[in-house]
């Protein structure tokens, strides 16, 4: 394929994504702009990620951390902003406090305090949403549904973390209840932190981030205001690892 027509490809699928959203907010009874599209550039290139930039995205999704920080760094000089996706390691935090402007993988305290402290080092703040496992599968990352709440108590003396919310991988299911099931888990939590008044902490937990390719439009119905969408707007990846978003790096 040549540029123009990889371009032009970008760009109609993104239109096609942005109007599924809608048509799902739609049947929702949602407002359109309240869900917001992140497009996942794992694996892209620099340049793909220069054409979805030009079809009007401006802030992208990768899931890891070494991938994304050679990306910013070839792209600094572009009005672009990363959202790092996956599990990071505590040692790694640095290099995220360095240059992301939102991590939605927090899983545990040990890392919240490590990211706080290299922020503070840089004089920044980044916005956090805390990864859930809502599937409960061994091969997910985030926090089991009952260790949310006494980790969200804890979360408030960061103060460079700006926690906005929940993010999770629904399970990789045909069963539509099943995955269903995924998100309504999320919202019950959200719903219980908003109720518990140590936890008031950071823009109030509005943010759920779920739903990607397969599943964006059953996350929207299910109250996702985030959906994290790679392989719809940018096509299929080459390597098949890279799908699962739990493989790190
Ligand atoms: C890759 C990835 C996505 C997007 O997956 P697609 O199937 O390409 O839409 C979403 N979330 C996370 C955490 C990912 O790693």
């Amino acid at each position: 394929m040549c540029l123009a027509e990889r371009m032009s490809t970008i760009a109609h699928n993104l239109e096609d994504v942005r109007q599924r959203i809608e048509a799902a907010c739609a049947h929702a009874g949602r407002e359109p702009g309240s869900v917001r599209l992140l497009p996942v550039t794992k694996t892209m290139s620099t340049d793909t990620i220069m054409q979805a930039r030009a079809a009007g995205c401006r802030r992208f999704g990768e899931n890891k951390v070494q991938e994304a920080a050679r990306k910013a760094e070839e792209l600094s000089g572009e009005d672009i902003e990363w959202a790092l996706i996956g599990h990071l390691q505590t040692n790694k935090a640095r290099v995220v406090a360095r240059f992301a402007a939102e991590f939605q993988a927090l899983d545990s305290l040990r890392l919240a305090r490590e990211l706080d402290k290299r922020l503070h080092t840089q004089g920044r703040r980044l916005d956090v949403l805390v990864q859930v496992n809502s599937s409960g599968e061994d091969s997910k990352f985030g926090l089991p549904p009952d260790e949310v709440v006494g980790m969200a108590r804890q979360l408030g003396q960061y103060d460079a973390l700006r926690v906005t919310g929940l993010m999770t991988l629904a399970v990789f299911s045909a069963d539509r209840a099943q995955v269903a099931a995924c998100f309504e888990r999320m919202r019950a939590i959200q719903a219980q932190l908003r109720d518990t008044d140590a936890v008031r902490v950071g823009e109030g937990w509005d943010e759920l981030s779920m739903g990607m390719s397969g599943d964006f439009e059953l996350a929207i119905e299910h109250g996702a205001t985030i959906v994290r969408v790679g392989q719809a707007i940018f096509g299929a990846r080459l390597d098949a690892n890279d799908y699962w978003p739990g493989v790190t790096g």
